[in-house]
């Protein structure tokens, strides 16, 4: 049974800051262990799409990153493309996005900040793995130059997943474009026409061509589409919709390539999943509404499906933020679940398969920490 730790939200004075609950983290044992002289270690973030503004802060990464190189460990950060044409869609302007956001690359982050699958988000190979719905998944090649992994996350609501946490972030996070694309190839999307008011917002995001045209003239051909969700997530008007049939075996894809990479690490691995500005909309959205629950702080675990089990029922137990999206659908109470409110999806079934699949345990010992 794993430990699970939990270092309140709160900063009550110079001593116990936000940067300072980094080195609370870096004291437990379950990561001090991954933090040695000489090895490699890969600082796994989610990386924001602009327009999105309740990110993890760089301060917050370039500490535990500047404390791990203190340490002597060879740190980087990383983490991979997306799928639509949005501020991140190749190596080029997820530098860009990067430095815009605060990573400031020669700054903080002496350089050492790359793709997961490279330059063209295509670096990478098959690998197999054990899942009942994926068969192994093309990992980016940044996985074989890894010793041990850190996987940062910004918690938030999710659409497909319901919950943005550990699992979602090692699942798809190090996989290439084509791999990712093979799990989002088990989803079917819908126009709505009378909810489609061809502003054309939707345009620049689709990078197959599937939709077309300019303001007031916008054409679909979803015979060319490859379900990237940009679409989805650009849409002011929710006019595109995701057809629930294919999300439970999304869930498990995503769980199944998860255990293909954490299968293909060298080294151990440890998760960090931050409740701070929880958002209905996850990182890749180009906007973010206010948060939904208060700040919780963070929990932690060498376990994913443990963190991400008790990263769940703590968003579920804990009282809404008045005004925000909680308000709107009548869930402010403690113990309504706010986040199948928010997306109609919970992440239990996924970490049951995940549970089966051996990827962790949602039995835990709950620690509270500094
Ligand atoms: S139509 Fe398909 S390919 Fe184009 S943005 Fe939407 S999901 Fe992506
Ligand atoms: S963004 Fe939405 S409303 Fe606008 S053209 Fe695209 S589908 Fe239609």
């Amino acid at each position: 049974m794993a430990n699970v730790y939990w270092i309140k939200g709160r900063s009550e004075s110079l001593r116990k800051n936000a940067v300072s609950k980094i080195d609370a983290l870096l004291n437990l044992k379950e990561l001090a262990r991954l933090v040695n002289p000489d090895e490699s270690l890969a600082i796994k973030i989610n990386l924001s799409e602009l327009g999105y503004t309740h990110y993890l802060p760089p301060v917050i990464i370039g500490a535990l990153f500047s404390k791990t190189r203190a340490m002597g460990a060879k740190s980087l950060v990383t983490d991979s493309c997306s799928l639509f044409k949005g501020s991140k869609f190749d190596g080029y302007s997820w530098m860009d996005s990067a430095l815009l956001l605060g990573f400031s690359n020669g700054d903080i982050f002496q350089n050492q900040m790359m793709q997961t699958a490279g330059y063209t988000s295509e670096e990478g190979k098959f690998r197999e793995g054990d899942g009942e719905y994926l068969a192994g998944a093309e990992i980016g090649s940044l996985l074989t130059d890894t010793g041990n992994l850190i996987v940062v996350s910004h918690v938030t609501a999710h659409p497909l997943l319901g919950l943005a946490g550990a699992i979602k972030n090692l699942g798809l996070g190090f996989l290439t474009r084509s791999g990712q694309l093979k799990i989002h190839g088990r989803l079917e999307i819908s126009i709505d026409d009378q909810a489609c008011n061809h502003c054309g917002d939707c345009v620049p995001f689709c990078p197959t061509g599937a939709i077309s045209g300019e303001p007031g003239k916008v054409s679909f051909d979803l015979r060319m589409c490859n379900r990237c969700l940009g679409c989805y997530v650009s849409c002011p008007n929710r006019a595109i919709g995701i057809r629930p049939e294919g999300i439970p075996e999304y869930q498990k894809c995503v769980v199944d390539a998860a255990h293909t990479v954490k299968k293909h690490l060298s080294g151990q691995a440890f998760y960090i999943n931050f409740l701070t500005s929880v958002t209905p909309q996850s990182d890749d959205y180009p906007f973010s509404d206010i948060p939904f629950i208060p700040d919780l702080g963070i929990i932690a675990s060498e376990d994913p499906v443990a963190v991400d089990w008790a990263t769940y029922q703590m968003i579920v137990r804990s009282p809404g933020i008045p005004g925000s999206i909680a308000q709107d659908l009548d869930v402010l109470e403690k113990g309504q679940d706010k986040i199948r409110a928010i997306t109609d999806q919970t992440p239990v079934e996924m970490l049951e398969y995940a549970e089966k699949m051996r990827l962790g345990s949602k039995d835990f010992k709950f620690l509270s920490g500094p």
